[in-house]
């Protein structure tokens, strides 16, 4: 499935920017084929598990967990936790994503990150963020064309910036970025855990929290990322809005550790502070660590300029019930063998638009297929085609593009959503190169509208 050699594209990128075809041009994909498949009803006992035995432990001691809690230790506790310990991406792993099935993923991306920067009138500094990296390769297509396009981006400082909890993936972050080129912070005290140099040449750095990325104009970027962050859940019942809890199973045999949810009979602080009066479902599940994070963009951008693009699946407040797990490509129980398992739920991007509140302009969400094809990426197939001979890579790019665009697929599932400055689509900002621009109507945002560099 992933596409493993990336196309050489300098000319490709090139013609991609070039004026005459420019004004025509303007995701963790679990695979959806391999989701839908088989929901695992299997009766196995789950091997006795230290996860499980750490989450028993804990509920014995204090009661009933929400599935909040439950989400975040299960992936990202510090020592067992499931994104902590395992690289779970690829064919052989557990899912695998828009990144890692075609190059011109993460190119357009990197269109739309120099976008943004031109469109803020060519600031001297550019930190790209990435949230949640994963094995890099977003990351690393993004730098090929930042590089390829040199000249357009000469003048600016560029730094990379990675916010990423599992010790293992930054590792193979840093090999797939750096080479041997990055070293561990000698200190627990330092903001960045790792620091190193990308094979571009550009001054990276590893951090567990957003709060540690320096200050500056960023253009933030979260590619499946927000569906791993832990959500609440909750049940609207005749006495109001219930919190569904995980606790320990009773009905289990003697000696065998099992998980249930159970809902709480009276309302907790979360269900009385995260539920809407005038909420129409009957089933909501409400992620606040992403709205925390959407807040933290929104103060950053207006304070020190800059974009965010999150890209996830998800919905605009329409859906319900969405928690599930994944392992091998395959639906799994998401209360079995916990950390075994990618534990997931969709982004509800109406509950990341209210908490951006009016700080910042939000775009979208948009599906994928239409931000895709505003990017252009049909150009772009078209061009790294004919630079390419290779029947099977020629076969790889026609069929990743399919996986990326086809509605069945990731095409529609998969929804784009920006936050930005709001001076962004006002007037434009005039700066260094941009005095022409001076009076006239703001660039459109690419992915969102055709995408129009000049
Ligand atoms: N963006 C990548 C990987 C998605 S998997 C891609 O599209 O291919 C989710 C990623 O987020 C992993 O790198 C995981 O380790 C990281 N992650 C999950 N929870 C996190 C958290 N709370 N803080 C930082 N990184 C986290």
């Amino acid at each position: 499935m992933r596409v493993c050699r990336r196309v050489c594209g300098l000319h490709s990128v090139r013609i991609l920017l070039s004026p005459s075809v420019a004004p025509r041009l303007c995701g963790r994909w679990i695979s959806q084929l391999h989701r839908i498949c088989s929901y695992s009803t299997s009766q196995e006992q789950a091997p006795r598990h230290s996860m499980l035995r750490h989450l028993t432990s804990k509920i014995k001691a204090t009661g009933p967990i929400s599935v909040a809690e439950y989400m975040r230790e299960v992936l990202t506790n510090p020592v067992t936790g499931y994104y902590v310990k395992n690289d779970m991406l690829g064919a052989d792993g557990d899912f695998i994503t828009s990144p890692e099935i075609s190059q011109i993923f993460g190119e357009l991306f990197g269109i739309w990150c120099i976008s943004e920067w031109m469109a803020a009138g060519k600031p001297k500094d550019l930190q790209l963020v990435e949230f949640g990296p994963g094995r890099g390769s977003l990351a690393s297509d993004i730098l090929r064309v930042f590089s390829q396009l040199k000249t357009v981006l000469s003048g600016a400082a560029i730094s990379v910036h990675l916010v990423e909890v599992s010790p293992k993936l930054s590792q193979v972050q840093a090999q797939c970025l750096t080479g041997d080129q990055s070293q561990v912070s000698a200190s627990e005290n330092e903001p960045a855990y790792r620091t190193g140099t990308t094979s571009t040449g550009l001054p990276i750095s590893w951090y567990r929290r957003v709060d540690d990325v320096p200050k500056g104009f960023s253009i933030f970027l979260a590619h499946e990322f927000v569906d791993a962050l832990p959500v609440h859940k909750f049940q609207k019942t005749e006495k109001g809005w219930r919190e569904v809890m995980v606790d320990i199973d009773p009905a289990a045999p003697d000696g065998v550790d099992k998980l249930r949810f159970v809902l709480l009979p009276s309302p907790s602080l979360a269900s009385a502070a995260l539920t809407q009066v005038d909420e129409k479902r009957q089933h909501v599940e409400v992620c606040p660590e992403g709205g925390i994070m959407v807040q933290q963009l929104a103060n950053r951008i207006v304070e020190q300029g800059g974009a965010a693009l999150i890209a996830d699946y998800g919905h605009d407040g329409t859906k319900t019930d969405t928690f599930r797990g994944f392992r091998g490509h395959k639906l799994h129980d998401v209360l079995a063998d916990p950390g075994a398992a990618d534990l997931t739920a969709d982004v509800d991007f109406s509950y990341l638009r209210r908490m951006a509140g009016d700080l910042v302009t939000c775009m979208g969400p948009v599906s994928q297929r239409v931000f895709l094809k505003n990017m252009g990426i049909d150009t772009r197939l078209q061009v790294l085609l004919r630079s390419c001979a290779d029947q099977s890579t020629r076969a790889q790019l026609i069929q990743g593009y399919d996986m990326l665009m086809n509605p069945q697929k990731m095409g529609e599932r998969f929804q784009f959503f920006a936050l930005l400055n709001h001076r962004r689509l006002v007037t434009p900002e005039v700066g260094e190169g941009m005095k022409k621009r001076r009076g006239m109507a703001p660039l459109p945002v690419a992915g969102f509208s055709e995408l129009g560099l000049k």
